[in-house]
This record gives C-alpha cells, structure tokens and sequence, in this order.
C-alpha cells in the first residue's frame, strides 16, 4: 500500500488524485483462519492489528455485520485519558494513551490525537475528596495527573461558570495529556494496517453461530458461510452477551443505550475538555466547531441505538448551568450505543469456558480511549492462549472469585 505523506498528497493533486489505493481491500471470505475476530470496532481491529505486528499472526479476518466503525466506535465523544483508581486499570489505560501519542506515525494515518487536557470537575466535597485521592493514586502509577483549583479551571476554560447555581466549581482533577482523537480515523487508520498486512476484513457478514468439537472452538456461522479458525476473538462491546450464548457460556454484561449529541458549529470557544459529573455532563469542541455532548445511558437494558429524550434534556440541562452560554445553541442531532457494563465497570480480557476462544468486552462507556491498548492486551492473550501483564487481573474469573477492580468513580457514567 502507497504510504500517505506530503508529496504523496502533493503527487495526486497533480494527476488528479487518480493513483490512491484503495483503503483497505473487500474480500471474498476464505473456508479457514488460524484466527477470526468477531467486530470490526476499534478494539477489534486493533487487536487484529497488534496479532499481525507484534506476534505475526496474519492470517486472520476480522467479520463485521454492518460496516467497520459502525457500532460504539463510531458513536463515541472521543474523550482520551488514563486518570483512573486501581493500579490494572491505570496500566492499561496509560498503555493506551501513550500509544495514541504516536499511533498517526505507527498506523501511518492521521487519527487527529489532539492531547488538548481533560478537566473532570469536583462539585462536591464528595468529588474533591475523591478526585485528590486519584490524583495520589496516579502519582503512585506514573500517570501524570494534578488536582487544581477553581481559579485554575476558570483560566483553562474561561466559558465555565465556576459560582452555581446549584454546584459551585470547587475544582477539578486536571490530566494535560489527555485529550481527543478522530474516532473514525482510529478505526480506518487500524483498517487500513491490517488489509495491508494481508489480513481480511469482512463487512456485512454477521456470526450467527460458534461452532466448537470437543471444548474446542472450531469456526463461525456466518451470513456468508461457514468458516473455520483455530482461534476466536469475541470484540463486539454491546452484543458480547448474544456472542456468548452462541459459544455456550454467559458474561456478566448488561446492554445499555448511551448517548451523545451535538450543536452547530461555532467559533472556538473552549479548547480543553470537560466533564462535569455531579450535574452530568460533559463537553468539547470539535475541529469542525460543534460542541460535542455526552449524556447518560437508559435506565433499562436495550439495543436500541436511539437513547430517550429525557436524557437529552437532563444533560442539556446540566450542562447549562456550567456552561450557561450554550443556552443560545441549537443542538444538531442526537444518537445513542449499545455499551456493554460490568458490574465493576472494568473490562473482561479474558479466556473462555470454550478453548481457543477469548473475548474483549465490558468496556461500558469509556473504551474508546482504551483501544490501542486493549487490542495490545487481547492480541498478546489470543497469540500465547495465556494473558500478559496489561490483561493478567481483567479475566472473567474475578466476578467468581469476589477481584473485583472497582473503577465505578473514574468510570462513572462519564468518561
Ligand atoms: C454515545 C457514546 C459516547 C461515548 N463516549 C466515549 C468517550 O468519550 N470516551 C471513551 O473512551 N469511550 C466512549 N464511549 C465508549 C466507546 O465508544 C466504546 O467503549 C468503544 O467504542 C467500544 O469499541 P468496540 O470496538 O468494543 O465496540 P464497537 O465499536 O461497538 O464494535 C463492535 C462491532 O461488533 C459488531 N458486531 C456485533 N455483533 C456482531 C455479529 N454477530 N457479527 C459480526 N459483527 C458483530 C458491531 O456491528 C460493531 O461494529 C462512548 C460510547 C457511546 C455510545
């Protein structure tokens, strides 16, 4: 595949733009895979991606039902940090932050990392409390956080309202190299990678069933056939449940519609990103100008990709008291995505009940941020069949076992 530079960009302007390759290829399926990643999300993509890079596993197809990027991956607000309690996840999360700071240069496709800050502001003595001891807690782990003052959020964000009405902006747990990156792009830039490493992705062809002999898995049913593998990887965030059954185990995951919205775009006003908590809510700019908006999740398990109204205006209703200018917005549109949620609120890197077969899920609300390194972690798991150190305490056996890595404060509903 051509690499994409300057002159390259300088060359096809001049011939007009008549020698790009395609993207990645749309192939035909093959009967057999040593290894077959079931969604072609982030997390599934970029897990396929490190297999090929990093443990020269190739012959590999990643099955898609709709098209790639479609689910969470490209229904996300982008935000990018590592600012979380317990040690496993601070690992894993950090892993993946600092990945993104070089993942346009690894992928060789901008993925528009924009390490702008994330500001998540304490509104409580509750939130002060807690937010100082993360603060603590990341500089145990090495991960670069502070907690500040009013003043200080002010001066980084000057539309927030600090004084009210109902919570004062007491302060916030401040990471600068936090941030944003262009959703799409990770998942087209990890695209791209694998289909130059000769690895298949398949688009609408849905698994409908996990075939298996003798506790092993042997292939997938498809909408476009069967097809065989000696391993499995189950990547598919909201619907982990449904592909679990298919296999014959269950997860302890529940299916929840989160969503986001956005308004028209406006000229720069805020160049950090903000999460408000207590009030529920959070809030960038994009680079096209919108302000980009997360809400909550549904109060009832569903699949439903639309979200409600009330949480519309709960969120639009929050973040006008911290943000009142944005009363003067007209909202663009809405929409919503199947999270999967743990319990613990921490992800399942995991082995099976089934051999051969491993899953990634659980990422809830937050995995985004976590795809470089969660498809590091699940690449390492499916290449030697055992977890490495990122994934070593995130198996599903902990829910049996009481280890629960409690992240219910970072995680949140937010982000
Ligand atoms: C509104 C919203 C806002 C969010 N904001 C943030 C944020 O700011 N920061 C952050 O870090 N995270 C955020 N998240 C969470 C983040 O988007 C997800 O955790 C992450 O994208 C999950 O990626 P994934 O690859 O696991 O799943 P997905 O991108 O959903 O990919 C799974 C894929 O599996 C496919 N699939 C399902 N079933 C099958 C089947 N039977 N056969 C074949 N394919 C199948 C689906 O079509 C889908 O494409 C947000 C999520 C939402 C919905």
């Amino acid at each position: 595949m051509k690499r994409y530079s300057v002159f390259a960009v300088a060359r096809e302007a001049l011939r007009h733009r008549l020698g790009w390759d395609r993207a990645w290829a749309d192939p035909v399926p093959k009967p057999r895979y040593d290894a077959i990643i079931v969604g072609a999300g982030g997390h599934g993509l970029a897990a396929a991606y490190y297999l090929g890079r990093n443990h020269g596993i190739r012959n590999v197809a990643i099955l898609e039902k709709g098209w790639l990027g479609g689910g969470n991956t490209g229904r996300n607000t982008t935000i990018i940090r590592s600012n979380y309690l317990q040690d496993p996840s601070a690992a894993i999360y950090e892993k993946s932050r600092s990945l993104y700071e070089t993942l346009s240069q690894d992928l060789n496709f901008n993925v528009m990392f924009s390490p702008r800050g994330v500001m998540m502001l304490a509104q409580t003595q509750h939130e002060i409390r807690g937010y100082k001891r993360t603060a603590q807690a990341n500089a145990l782990q090495g991960v670069d956080t502070e907690y500040i003052g009013p003043e200080r959020v002010k001066e980084l964000c000057p539309i927030i309202q600090i004084g009210g009405p109902r919570y004062p902006v007491l302060g916030a747990l401040w990471q600068a190299r936090g941030g944003t990156a262009r959703h799409d792009a990770v998942a087209w830039g990890y695209a791209r990678a694998c289909s130059d490493m000769g690895m298949d992705i398949i688009q609408q062809c849905e698994v409908t069933g996990v075939t298996q002999a003798d506790g092993r898995v042997t292939g997938v049913a498809t909408t476009r056939g069967d097809i065989a593998c000696d391993k499995l990887g189950i990547v598919v965030a909201g619907h982990s449940g449904v592909l679990a059954q298919m296999a014959g185990f269950r997860l302890p995951i529940e299916s929840l519609c989160l969503q986001a919205l956005v308004s028209e775009p406006i000229k720069p006003c805020m160049d950090v990103v903000v999460m408000a908590n207590t009030v529920h809510g959070y809030m960038s700019q994009s680079d096209k100008g919108e302000m980009v908006i997360g809400g909550g999740t549904d109060g009832f398990n569903n699949y439903t990709q639309r979200g409600s109204f009330h949480h519309i205006e709960e969120t639009v209703r929050a973040l006008v008291e911290t943000f009142p200018m944005i009363s003067r917005l007209k909202m663009l549109r809405q929409w919503g995505g199947i999270v999967d949620m743990t319990g613990d609120r921490s992800p399942i890197i995991s082995r099976t009940p089934l051999g051969g077969c491993f899953v990634n899920c659980g990422w809830g609300t937050g995995g985004f941020k976590a795809i470089p390194g969660s498809g590091w972690a699940m690449a390492e798991l499916m290449a030697k069949g055992e977890p490495g150190p990122l994934a070593a305490a995130f198996g599903m056996d902990r829910f049996r076992a009481g280890r629960f890595i409690d992240e219910s404060v970072a995680a949140g509903v937010a982000h």
